[in-house]
């Protein structure tokens, strides 16, 4: 049984008496294991289609079910990263990760024993008492990711992770998150990742969803046949980035 399965998935906002068609018969699945990108232009959906699946906005019309089960609220299978790193700023880093934990009544010494593991996870043993404005853009994304890993999700969300940050800690923590991504030690199997980032897709994705303009519909499903660890410098690399480009525009 696939993972998550969404069917028929539309989605209307009403503004002062005008509707906008943002989704547009939005189907497909995501299989136990799979790293799916969305890509497509800006304005086609990409952000309300994740913050649906995770619970945080209603379809108009269709079905988006989790495990056979639909979508109604956020649940702890699906954790969400966020582009804007969204911490608190009167938060330590401990304080940060421990939020989501917080908000689902987890006790005290036991929040701080998975904070632990996870900000150790995402290398930034040591900084536990460092406030946000202390960090680096892309230690704060660090927290963000070691906040939506401990609640153990399933299946991580991830909305432009890495857009906000300069090339190379964006291109580190790529990596990064392939590493969490494949390591059998962490509950984290599928990941759903929205991206502006062609190259990015293509590094990371099992599969490469692209989305047409208003209103988004998938015009195009792409499995990512590259052997991996993959090499942005190969010439099969290259190759695969301009047919994404070419259905991207
Ligand atoms: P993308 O992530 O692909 O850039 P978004 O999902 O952010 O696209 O937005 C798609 C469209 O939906 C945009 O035109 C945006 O203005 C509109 N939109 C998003 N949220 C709302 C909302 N709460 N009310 C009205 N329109 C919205």
């Amino acid at each position: 049984m696939a993972l998550l399965d969404i069917t028929g998935v539309y989605k209307t906002y009403t503004d002062n008496n005008r509707s906008i068609t943002v989704l547009e018969d939005i189907s497909f699945s995501v299989e136990p294991g799979e790293f799916v990108c969305l890509v497509g232009p800006s304005g086609s959906g990409k952000s309300t289609l994740l913050r649906m699946i995770a619970g945080l906005d209603q379809a108009t019309r269709g079905s988006i079910l989790y495990g056979g089960r639909p979508v109604t609220e956020a649940t702890d299978h699906i954790a969400v990263v966020f582009q804007s790193f969204a911490l608190l700023p009167w938060l330590t880093v401990s304080g940060n990760v421990e939020l989501g934990l917080e908000a689902r009544g987890v006790p005290k010494q036991e929040r701080q024993r998975r904070a632990n593991r996870f900000i150790d996870k995402v290398g930034l043993d040591g900084f536990e008492e460092a406030y946000p404005r202390e960090l680096s853009g892309g230690m704060k994304q660090r927290v963000g990711i070691a906040r939506a890993l401990t609640v153990e999700p399933e299946l991580l969300l991830m909305d432009e992770p890495f857009s906000a940050l300069d090339a190379l800690t964006a291109q580190n923590l790529r990596e990064e998150v392939l590493t969490l991504w494949r390591d059998e030690t962490l509950p984290v199997d599928s990941v759903v990742m929205v991206t502006h980032g062609i190259e990015e897709a293509v590094l990371m994705a099992d599969r490469i969803l692209v989305m047409s303009a208003r209103p988004g519909r998938i015009k195009a499903d792409v499995p990512v046949d590259l052997p991996r660890p993959r090499n942005p410098k190969d010439e099969a690399f290259s190759r695969f980035t301009d047919r994404i480009y070419s259905l991207v525009l």
